[in-house]
């Protein structure tokens, strides 16, 4: 494989800023291995509405389609926040997007290096070593997607409101396919995060897993908790976890909560895995940083770049199989933050730089 052929959507506010610091790390990473970036740019969330009138205009879709992976920005922000709910950037670009390239598994990692600990919300002597985790939420099914999904008059002059959840057991166990691959690649161990004790879904959940790790994988230890007692123990003692599996919207809440404990949006990143493989042989996937848009800080070279640069690293990582490469990226990120050179929401105490003086910092360290 010589040429990495991706999709670029930075998207709105800081979106743009970090995409181009992303954009100059994987170029110079790539350079050094005799590999070619082809990365193809186009509109998605807020500036698409106001360029084409659409969140996710067809070209986008169809860039996607034509590409081995996407690199996406953040999307949104005030100037979007009045129109109507289905018509808001991130859900009329994003959902769209996951449920168009059946982008079923998120993996979150959450991870705070030792040297930043002051970043997180916890005490020092809970997190000595940092954090060291991974979140795997299953992203197309659940409650998000379920139908019916509806809000009517009732006759007795009521209004009622109604979501669904569902999930087939083909959906947990692929899902949980992708926290096995997770999990061993790390400590072997996997939690897995429900509400059986309320939920059918979560009884279908805890019951599948448990069969597939039994048939597949007898080796990684398995353990299962109610999803309020997980936000606690997160809470409490995120090292307890090594690879955390949730269906959508346990994961959705659990994966921010891990953020805010690791301290800093602007240093985590996310891969979204399809069921297809790209050209490569590799999984389809989309890439992002945690954060939003930033708009408090947009246009003002004081985002922190890391997310969408490790986010990069990522798509090396899983879309293109290109493991080494990531490696470095993700050394070179760690590096420049813990030898003094940090940005934005993580500059306590360090050298504060700008975004773009970070970039060419993490260049430095490749
Ligand atoms: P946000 O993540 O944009 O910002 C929350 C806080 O974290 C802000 O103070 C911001 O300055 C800071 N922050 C976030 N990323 C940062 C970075 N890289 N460097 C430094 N600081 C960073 O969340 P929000 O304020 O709730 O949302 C703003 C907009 O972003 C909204 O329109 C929202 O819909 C959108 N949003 C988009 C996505 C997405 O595209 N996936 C995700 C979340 C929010």
């Amino acid at each position: 494989m010589d040429t990495l052929k991706f999709a670029v959507l930075p998207g709105d506010g800081i979106g743009p800023e970090v995409m181009e610091v992303a954009l100059a790390v994987l170029e110079r990473a790539a350079e050094s291995e005799g590999l070619r970036l082809e990365p193809s740019e186009a509109d998605a969330g807020g500036i698409a509405i106001d360029r084409h009138g659409s969140a996710l205009p067809q070209e986008t879709l169809d860039l996607c389609a034509r590409s081995d992976a996407i690199l996406f920005g953040s999307v949104g922000g005030p100037k979007w926040e009045n129109l109507p709910p289905k018509e808001q950037p991130e859900r009329a670009a994003l959902l769209p997007l996951r449920k168009h390239f059946s982008l079923f598994a998120n993996i979150r990692p959450g991870l705070l290096y030792p040297e930043l600990v002051d970043a997180s919300p916890l005490k020092k002597e809970r997190i000595p070593e940092g954090i060291d985790l991974v979140c795997i939420r299953e992203l197309t099914g659940g409650i998000y997607f379920g139908q019916p999904k509806a809000t009517r008059d009732l006759p007795d002059g009521d209004r009622e409101a109604i979501d669904t959840m569902v999930y087939r057991r083909s959906e947990v166990e692929r899902i949980t396919e992708v926290a096995i691959a997770t999990a061993r690649g790390r400590k072997n161990r996997i939690c897995s995060v429900d509400k059986a004790n309320v939920l059918e879904t979560s009884v279908l959940w805890r019951q599948t897993v448990t069969d597939y790790l039994a048939a597949k994988a007898p080796e990684i230890e398995l353990s299962h908790m109610y999803v309020d007692n997980a936000a606690m123990q997160l809470a409490r003692d995120p090292n307890q976890f090594d690879v955390i599996l949730t269906e959508n919207m346990f994961g959705d809440i659990l994966s921010d909560e891990m953020a805010v404990v690791c301290g800093s949006l602007g240093m985590l990143s996310s891969a979204s895995l399809g069921t297809g493989s790209n050209r490569h042989g590799h999984r389809f996937g989309l890439y992002e940083p945690a954060g939003g848009t930033a708009p408090d800080i947009a246009g003002r070279n004081l985002a922190n770049p890391c997310a969408q640069v490790l986010s990069a690293a990522m798509m090396l990582r899983f879309s293109f199989g290109l493991d080494p490469l990531a490696d470095r990226i993700e050394a070179a990120v760690r590096k420049t933050v813990t030898s003094g050179t940090r940005t934005g929401d993580i500059a306590f105490g360090a050298q504060s730089v700008g975004t773009r003086e970070m970039g060419e910092a993490i260049i430095k360290n490749l």
